[in-house]
């Protein structure tokens, strides 16, 4: 409905691995890899999220551990993918916190879409989430002024035929996914709506080491949320209802490539709780 398209021209995905975060998880460390995804169509290039910012920023305002990050993780995560922040025309934010939202002012020319609620909720946001929202991150969407660098929506929208948007408060106020049309099928970039397999299938041995039986035929909501609980189920449902994977933002197995990996729920739980000092590493932010 936005622009010229070709109708029903199918999307590939990349995931982009932008570097760890260290959180703290049951007396230990855990690892939790920070993603966000290329999408192409044809002549179009679109980001779904911006990633997190430096991890020397991060840790001196979050006080957690990690690597990669900033403008260094996500300008080589493109160059491997024969881009640069040049073309990319779309940056779609799932929601603004700090690990989604960073690094805006590499896109001065993209056109940055948003639900109007998130950026609402990171203007005023509520109190146990006010250390996730950076006044650094609501400044820079609000200052784009340019005509079409930003675009607040209202609700869902099929942004491009194959590409469309679902509003889904849950983990935030405005909350948004992008569910994909790929060859394969329909891929919902879930981000923080249930950011691991485990979220998605919490007593499915294939998606997590510790299958909860209670858990049968439901979903696990994450702690850090805007809305009730069943709230929250009710928006995960929506989005199985309305696409054939999920695909989580911080979780070690989710497919890199689109539809040329495709799977519902991954065939191993390793790495479904990875736990720090991580194995040694070629290259930083790889
Ligand atoms: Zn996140």
């Amino acid at each position: 409905m936005v622009e010229m398209m070709p109708t029903h021209e199918p999307f590939t995905i990349t995931s982009l691995r932008l570097g760890e975060l260290y959180l703290p998880h049951g007396g230990g460390l855990m690892r939790d890899p920070m993603h966000c995804w290329l999408v192409r169509g044809k002549g179009i290039n679109i980001l779904v999220d911006s990633g997190m910012a430096d991890i020397a920023t991060v840790q001196a305002r979050m006080n957690v551990g990690g690597f990669g990050g900033g403008h260094a993780a996500l300008r080589t995560a493109l160059a491997s993918e024969g881009l640069g922040p040049d073309d990319i025309q779309y940056v779609v934010l799932t929601h603004l916190h700090f690990d989604h939202a960073e690094n805006l002012d590499l896109f001065p020319n993209a056109c940055v879409v948003v639900q109007r609620d998130e950026l609402f909720a990171a203007v005023d946001p509520v109190p146990s989430q006010r250390i996730y929202y950076w006044r650094s991150i609501t400044q820079g969407v609000l200052e784009r002024k340019r005509p079409n660098a930003l675009r607040l929506v209202d609700g869902d929208v099929e942004f491009f035929p194959g590409f469309q948007l679902l509003k889904v408060p849950s983990h935030t106020e405005g909350m948004q996914v992008a569910v994909v049309t790929t060859k394969a099928g329909r891929a919902a970039l879930v981000s923080d709506l249930g950011d691991h397999y485990r979220y998605w299938f919490p007593a499915d041995r294939r998606a997590t080491a510790h299958p909860q039986r209670s858990l049968a035929g439901a979903f696990l909501t994450g702690s850090i949320r805007s809305s009730s609980e069943r709230d929250w189920q009710a928006a995960m449902q929506r989005v199985v209802d309305n696409s054939d994977i999920v695909v989580p933002a911080h979780d070690f197995r989710i497919p890199m490539r689109m539809p040329e990996q495709w799977f519902a729920i991954p065939e191993s739980t390793d790495g479904d709780l990875a736990q720090v000092p991580p194995p040694a590493r070629d290259n930083a932010g790889a």
